[in-house]
């Protein structure tokens, strides 16, 4: 049995494409996984890259895609081409975050670039502290993390990063197994400051 009901995803991948095609197919599939189970988008807005595939993919086929842009980037781009339900122009990256955060029951990064990633760390942070207690997770597309993964083992065994946080990291290669284990991983963690 689920220990929870995801239905608001927030997905962080990158503005761009990626150079191999299983990216853009993983995106479809995370669409796919999203439709079949009526889970609704949360993302950075704009028809860009990876963002673009899973946000037009979804839109229209679960129950609200939102994008939240800050009001820089909303400027300095040309938001023709883009598929949401809400667009939601925020002051600055600090707003979009808590806004992305409030309005989703998980996290979800796939391939991306240093905004993915950056944006990424922060989720994967907060749970740490406690700011928010969401699973959080990666779709690791043809291994595509696995030298970020590599990175967090080495913090563990550097005695950095507690075991029971990297453990508490869902990945999987795709987002249907990737969801399994998010709406099943258990985020009794023990405080980060004992
Ligand atoms: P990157 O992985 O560097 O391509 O950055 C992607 C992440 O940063 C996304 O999850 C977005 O939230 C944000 N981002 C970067 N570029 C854009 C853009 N042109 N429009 C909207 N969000 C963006």
């Amino acid at each position: 049995m689920s220990i929870r009901t995801i239905k608001t995803l927030c997905l962080f991948c990158g503005s761009s494409d990626g150079y191999s095609k299983s990216y853009k197919d993983g995106a479809l599939n995370l669409a796919k996984t999203m439709i079949e189970r009526n889970i609704s988008l949360v993302y950075g807005g704009g028809g860009k890259g990876l963002m673009g595939t899973v946000s037009k993919a979804v839109y229209g086929k679960v129950p609200n895609v939102i994008g939240i842009i800050p009001e820089k980037l909303y400027e300095s781009v040309r938001y023709l081409d883009h598929y949401e339900d809400d667009l939601v122009i925020v002051k600055d990256m600090h707003e979009r975050k808590a806004e992305m955060y409030a309005r989703s029951d998980a996290f979800v990064a796939m391939p991306g670039g240093v905004g993915t990633v950056e944006e990424f760390m922060e989720a994967y942070t907060w749970l740490h502290l406690g700011y928010h207690n969401k699973p959080i997770g990666l779709i690791n597309i043809d291994g595509y993390f696995d030298h970020l993964l590599l990175f967090l083992n080495h913090c563990v065994d550097q005695g950095f990063l507690r075991e029971e946080f990297f453990k508490a990291l869902c990945v999987a290669p795709d987002s249907d197994r990737l969801l399994d284990m998010l709406e099943h991983v258990s985020l009794a963690l023990p405080s980060k400051f004992h």
